[in-house]
């Protein structure tokens, strides 16, 4: 018989000093197979559990042994206050990135329509939360990945925001010339891959082994989608039109060389995230 307290307790010494959070993984994860919230563990903790959530539990633990992460196993993530579906094959949503999404909210007027670009969709955190937080607004969501768009439109679908989204495949600006938009956007965001290529197996396991290289190679040195994103943008974004990038974490100042550089980028600005991090870099396109 294994009660609540009893099946944490296990779980937590086989994670210790293989996770960084082994009792919190181990809470997670039994939430997730009771289908209860953190508070029902900690009053229920002589609660008997049934073979078959033992099983299931187990199971899960097991994957996280493995260096799985929660996310991939629990498949979901919160961002902006919504839940996003995550499986392997898309990068789980970081809270960094809630601060790219917070930037733009804060530099738009609500009630105005607007025609946005997301370069790098992956699961939808990005394209999903400005979709929700701007009604009239419709996002152009561009991913090389098919199965990420695919995990992107079912969760474009579960927050109601599926009419208000067009999902295109292919790489960078590449969809949009199908569509005749150049000129017309007013706002483009992107989380590019950023990670440069040496760097990525020296990340935690997690990260590493787990996570779509794809959404995290930005080359030698981790700048080439900046490059051509801060190229081919004024393209496509109108006049007066914002561009807003996350970064990694020492980009920032190389990210605005590039954009004075190709000249039409102003007001450029830095925004820090709650680590102090240099985590966004925005600017207004003008030429
Ligand atoms: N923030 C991610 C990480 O540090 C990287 C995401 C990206 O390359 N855009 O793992």
């Amino acid at each position: 018989m294994i009660t609540i307290h009893k099946a944490l307790q296990e779980a937590r010494d086989k994670l210790e000093n293989k996770t960084a959070t082994p009792l919190l993984d181990a809470q997670v994860i039994l939430c997730h197979v009771l289908k209860v919230d953190k508070l029902y563990l900690i009053m229920h903790k002589e609660r008997i559990l049934t073979k078959e959530e033992v099983y299931e539990y187990n199971e899960m633990i097991k994957k996280r042994l493995c260096g799985v992460p929660v996310q991939y196993i629990i498949g979901k993530q919160e961002f902006m206050g919504l839940d996003f579906h995550v499986e392997e094959g898309v990068l789980i949503p970081r809270p960094d990135t809630e601060i790219l999404v917070e930037k733009v909210l804060n530099s738009i007027d609500k009630d105005d329509k607007y025609n946005i670009v997301d370069i790098g969709t992956g699961s939808g955190a990005i394209t999903i939360s400005l979709a929700k937080y701007m009604e009239g607004s419709h996002v152009y969501s561009i991913d090389i990945s098919k199965k990420a768009l695919d995990i992107a439109a079912k969760n474009a679908e579960s927050h109601g925001v599926l009419s208000r989204i067009t999902f295109l495949n292919g790489s960078l600006f590449k969809p949009l010339n199908d569509i005749g938009v150049e000129g017309q956007i007013d706002i483009l965001v992107s989380n590019p891959p950023y990670i440069p290529t040496a760097d990525i197996e020296n990340l935690q396991i997690e990260v590493s082994k787990f996570e779509p290289k794809l959404a995290l190679d930005g080359g030698e040195d981790g700048l080439d989608f900046y490059r051509e994103i801060i190229n081919t943008a004024p393209k496509y974004v109108r006049s007066g039109g914002l561009i807003a990038l996350e970064v990694g974490h020492d980009q920032a100042r190389r990210v605005i060389e590039l954009m004075k550089e190709k000249k039409g980028y102003v007001d450029i600005e830095i925004t820090k995230d709650l680590s102090g991090i240099e985590r966004v870099v925005s600017a207004g396109i003008k030429f």
